[in-house]
Parts: C-alpha cells; structure tokens; sequence
C-alpha cells in the first residue's frame, strides 16, 4: 500500500496537490477538514460542536478526527492506499494514525512537506475565501490564527516523522505541474 501524509499549513496546496496525487496513484483522499465540512452540513450534533471550534480557526478535539479516520479505514479495506490531507495535525493523532495503520497490517509511506510562508498562505487563503464559500477563509485574523495553530502544534508532527525517517519537505510556491512531480520523485524515492 501506498500510505501518503500530504503536510503543510492551510493555503499549502494540499488540497489541489491531493487531488492529483489520487488519480496518479489511485488512493483514497481522507481530508479531515472535508469530512468535518460535510459533518456541517448534514447537521450533524458532531458538526455543530465542530463548526464552533473551526469557525475560531482552532483545531478540533483528536478524538473526534481520529474516529472520523478510524471508520474510514473500516469502509476502504481494499483500498490501494490512503492520502492523508490534514490529518494528522497533533502528535497524538500521528501516535494514533500508526496504531490504526498496524491494525490494518500496513503503515505511512512517507510524510511530504509543502513548504509556504506565513505572508504568501494569508494571501492565498483570503483569495481562495472569494469563491470557496469557506467561512475561515474570509478573514484575515482568523487566517492567522489557524496558521499560528498549525506553527504551535502541527509542526511537531513533522518532526515525529522525520525521526523514523520519512519525511521530505518541498516548496510548495511556484507552479502546480512542477510541484507536483517534485512530490512524485520524493514518492518514488520513498518506494524504491
Ligand atoms: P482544513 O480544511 O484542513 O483547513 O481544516 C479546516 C478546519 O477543520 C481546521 O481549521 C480545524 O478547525 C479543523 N480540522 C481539520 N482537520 C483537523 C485535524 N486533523 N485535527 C483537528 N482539527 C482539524
């Protein structure tokens, strides 16, 4: 299986890098972020207690993402592999990412790092707010603080994967062909 963290801050593109990745490799797309949205929108009392921490730009208890991912695993057993996108943003929720992956007799390929500053994420993520109805997106201070949230405490997941050994950080400013096939040649790397 081919097990892929996709990491960065919001704006990082994650997202439309994701969505290229899982055609080429055939993997299952697990966003957090997205399967909170639909939470959301279906109504659900987990949605709701969810959107009040979103719509702060905190993150959301690991608990709750980690059972989210947990049921999502169980529904794709014959998957190819899995693209994590947002997830895991706390070392606790890498701890327990490794758990569930052991449970399912494999593990995480490699970790890739898309690499953006702080001033170029705030302008990216106030211009995608002008058409991704996203509420966190379409203001500035709220920006910032989901970027601060990922500085303090998602940068540590990096480092949990660098210490075994899988981790590889590319920079994520310039075009997204070129992006992409950098992340593709780290992919091949961490196969062969
Ligand atoms: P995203 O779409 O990944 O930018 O996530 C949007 C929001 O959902 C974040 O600002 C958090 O409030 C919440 N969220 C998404 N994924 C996670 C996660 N793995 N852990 C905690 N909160 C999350």
């Amino acid at each position: 299986m081919l097990n892929l963290v996709l990491f960065g801050p919001p704006g990082a593109g994650k997202g439309t890098q994701s969505e290229k990745l899982i055609r080429k490799y055939n993997l299952v797309h697990l966003s957090t972020g997205d399967l909170l949205r639909s939470q959301i929108a279906a109504g659900t009392e987990l949605g709701q207690r969810a959107k009040q921490l979103m719509d702060q730009g905190l993150l959301v208890p690991d608990e709750v993402v980690i059972g989210m991912i947990e049921n999502k695993l169980q529904e794709n057993q014959s998957a190819a592999g899995f693209i994590f996108d947002g997830f895991p943003r706390t070392v606790p929720q890498a701890e327990a990412l490794d758990l569930l992956l052991n449970q399912h007799d494999t593990q995480i390929t490699t970790m890739i790092a898309l690499v953006v500053d702080d001033e170029e994420l705030t302008r990216r993520l106030l211009l995608r707010g002008q058409t991704s109805g996203r509420p966190d997106d379409q203001n500035e201070e709220l920006i910032r603080r989901r970027v601060k949230e990922y500085n303090d405490k998602t940068t540590p997941v990096a480092d949990y994967y660098n210490q075994q050994g899988k981790f590889a950080a590319i920079d994520g400013i310039g075009d997204i062909e070129t992006i992409f096939s950098l992340i593709c040649s780290k992919i091949e790397q961490a196969v062969s």
